[in-house]
């Protein structure tokens, strides 16, 4: 078949034409730039706020199963290298994570960037970290319960690390007051303000990012203050099996009366588990267990009998992001307690 040369050049403006258009196409999908920096977390939740705060300029990897408990964990050497590549490390801190300690240093001395939440929120004006115990000392202080606190010091010594910081410790108080309770992931408030500071920390690896950032986590601030304000758990009870929920608790105005034990590494004891027993046929209250700790113990003692208890994960193993792990952990637990007797689990 002959072209006449008109039709020729008239198909030649029509495929330039098109070629131009995919050009551009292909330039508007480019507007925003792709993950950049790659962000190793330690623990569950913290990677999916940083997923849900940064996804379009992270990439993020765990470092924990979810599976794991912080409280006990020895790093692979797959972990080692991964420790030493990647851009930015973020953790809890060695209240939490005490196998991070020497890495985390050795970080520090080659001048390679690592972000320790509780370090960070020592440092905000608004420095709501809660101790070890804290909110159930208060309630201790009540002449009745002077009992309990003998059990609660124990706990402490052996469950957690001194805390490292410089000040910001209240004077007075016995061995208690220094120690903080690591679990701050629950507090959104806290957790936008870790996210805030990681952003600096991102901003400064690679500053042309900045506009977009401080958008995505604009967004995720947003996102979170128009949560749900789950009233119907104001002056709740609970139990949990370690001290993972204070911070939710004191955040949401709901109380746990007792944990079954601050020293994840060693089991609660009978005169414990009993007492806990009491508790929860005296009250209406629920027990909240954990799967990295659920065991013998647990499912012999309170699952065979009618107690109320519920299954939370503190760690949030299965969520894309932590506003939805979020509604879900409150979901759980109003579900759970005063106004149902009969939950078998
Ligand atoms: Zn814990």
């Amino acid at each position: 078949m002959n072209l006449s040369p008109n039709l020729l050049k008239k198909t030649l403006c029509l495929i330039l034409l098109l070629w131009v258009i995919q050009l551009t196409a292909f330039a508007s999908t480019q507007v925003t730039p792709g993950p950049t920096l790659s962000v190793l977390v330690s623990i569950n939740p913290l990677q999916l706020a940083i997923r849900e705060a940064f996804s379009d300029h992270v990439e993020s990897s765990l470092l924990l199963p979810p599976n794991a408990s912080p409280h006990h964990f020895a790093l692979r050497p797959r972990d080692i290298k991964a420790l030493r590549s990647a851009d930015l490390v973020v953790w809890v801190g060695p209240e939490l994570e005490q196998f991070l300690r020497k890495p985390i240093q050795q970080r520090i001395t080659s001048g390679a960037a690592s972000f320790a939440a509780l370090d960070w929120l020592r440092t905000q004006q608004t420095n709501n970290l809660l101790y070890v115990n804290q909110l159930r000392r208060q309630h201790d202080h009540h002449p009745n319960k002077q009992k309990n606190n003998h059990q609660h010091q124990h706990g402490h010594q052996h469950e957690h690390q001194r805390s490292t910081s410089s000040g910001n410790e209240p004077n007075g108080d016995e061995t208690r007051t220094g120690i903080i309770d690591p679990h701050y992931w629950l507090n959104k408030e806290l957790m936008i303000s870790v996210i805030q500071g990681i952003k600096q920390q991102l901003i400064r690896i690679q500053p042309e990012l900045e506009a977009s950032l401080q958008q995505s986590v604009q967004e995720f601030i947003i996102r979170l203050s128009q949560k749900n304000e789950w009233k119907e758990l104001t002056d709740r009870q609970f139990i949990s099996y370690h001290n993972s929920f204070d911070y939710l608790a004191k955040a949401e105005n709901f109380s746990i009366v007792e944990v079954m034990t601050t020293n994840t590494e060693v089991r609660p004891g009978a005169q414990q588990l009993g007492k806990i027993k009491n508790l929860l046929a005296d009250k209406e209250t629920c027990l909240i267990t954990e799967p990295q700790f659920s065991g013998g113990v647990i499912e012999r003692v309170f699952k065979q009998s009618s107690l109320p208890t519920i299954e939370i994960d503190p760690l949030g193993a299965g969520f894309s992001d932590y506003s939805s792990y979020l509604d879900h952990i409150m979901q759980l637990l109003s579900q759970c307690g005063k106004h149902i007797n009969t939950s078998r689990h």
